[in-house]
């Protein structure tokens, strides 16, 4: 890694460009999956859902180790198309175009997750007249939360799934619609969970509202897709998602899942850990008795501390060269705020963390950025497109 970092300094240098880069392990990524793989019963699919992270080498390492891909877009459809022709892949999303699920259909998308009455109609309508047909899971929206971690996507008023009380009416339309087969549900609730027990228990939920709208609704529920949302640890103190517990608790319902695919798409746990963003330092300074340095780069290229809240953890990668005719400044143990070049108070990634020693022209590196570094924080988030800019 700091190898890869020296080399990629130099070639900053020769263009007197600072240096800013997102480093990613893609061999590490690859045996990671692997394992997370290999402790599951063979009755589970893995898939990886592309938004935490779509750059093609991350994909292209990780097609081979995983079952298919979780995408939400035309754009994240043909990236994970490109990483593998054949990949099987499941469209999810509350805000699904016409174009998009088009495209999908005729891409051989294996299963859409349908989030409402509307996208239902549109999803059989597309089939229809292009001549296929649509398997589908319905995302419910449970009554209560099924689980909890830091973002909380169903059992309380969001804009995902279909609301409990409305599943008779939706079980009743997809199950008579002429293009659709429906297959099961989807579930995925919840972002960042670290606790393999509670994960654990919505599992079990999940199969008892399963066997519940089986039995209520006739629903068919060969598939169930429970998301992804398992935790990382970003701060350090020990409390990660304990992946092979949760596997042998799914060893454990193995007769419970008789007869059940149960679909897993993590994403952020596939890929966190092997990504780095690392920012040359522009500056340092003090402005009413406190430290700031200033990066190349910023909350534009790496939101995910605003996204947490919490001071992210990094290390500082010393540069010893320093080609430029003026004195170099230091830091020297005291607690520095990490700031970017976006020209508002808002471009913080740290507040307040104590360094060692900090000099213009070193490397700041902020691990565990491989999911929702730069993918959150820009504008082709999910590879959606972009709007159009009109004038009058
Ligand atoms: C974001 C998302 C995932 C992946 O979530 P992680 O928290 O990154 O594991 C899986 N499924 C769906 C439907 C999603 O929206």
């Amino acid at each position: 890694m700091a190898e890869r970092i020296h080399s990629g300094i130099a070639a900053a240098r020769e263009r007197a460009e600072p240096f800013c880069a997102y480093v990613h392990d893609t061999a590490a990524i690859a045996d990671h999956a692997r394992r997370l793989r290999a402790a599951l019963p063979d009755a589970c699919t893995l898939l990886y859902a592309v938004k935490a992270n779509s750059r093609p080498e991350v994909l292209s390492a990780l097609a081979p180790v995983v079952d298919g891909f979780e995408i939400s877009s035309g754009g994240e459809l043909r990236k994970a198309r490109a990483a593998d022709g054949d990949a099987r892949v499941v469209f999810n999303g509350p805000g699904k175009s016409w174009a998009a699920v088009e495209e999908g259909l005729r891409a051989g998308v294996d299963l859409f997750n349908v989030e409402s009455l509307t996208d239902l109609a549109r999803l059989d309508a597309v089939a229809g007249r292009t001549g296929t047909r649509a398997r589908v899971l319905l995302r419910v929206n449970t009554r209560r939360p099924l689980v909890t971690g830091t973002h909380q996507m169903v059992g309380e008023a969001t804009q995902f799934g279909i609301d409990e009380d409305q599943l008779p009416q939706v079980a009743a339309a997809a199950l008579a619609a002429p293009h659709i087969d429906v297959e099961g549900l989807h579930l995925h609730s919840v972002s960042n969970n670290p606790d393999a027990a509670s994960h654990l228990a919505f599992v079990d939920r999940c199969l008892a509202l399963a066997a519940e709208l089986r039995a209520r609704h006739g629903l068919p529920t060969r598939v169930l897709d429970i998301g992804g949302g398992f935790g990382v640890d970003y701060s350090g103190d020990g409390r990660h998602f304990d992946w092979d517990a949760f596997a042998r608790g799914l060893h454990d319902r193995s007769a419970a899942l008789t007869g059940i695919e149960l679909v897993i798409e993590p994403g952020r746990s596939l890929v966190a850990e092997h990504g780095f963003y690392c920012a040359e330092v522009l500056d340092v300074k003090h402005n009413h008795g406190r430290a700031f340095a200033v990066l190349r780069g910023g909350i534009h290229q790496f939101r995910l501390p605003k996204v947490l809240g919490a001071d992210h953890p990094f290390t500082v990668v010393g540069v010893d060269s320093w080609p430029w005719p003026v004195d170099r400044t230091e830091l020297r143990d005291t607690p520095v705020a990490l700031c970017g070049e976006l020209g508002t108070p808002a471009d913080v990634l740290t507040r307040a963390t104590r360094v060692g020693r900090l000099r213009t022209g070193d490397i700041v590196v902020f691990p565990m950025a491989g999911a929702y570094g730069w993918e959150i924080s820009h504008r082709d988030f999910l590879s959606h497109p972009h709007p159009d800019f009109l004038t009058t």
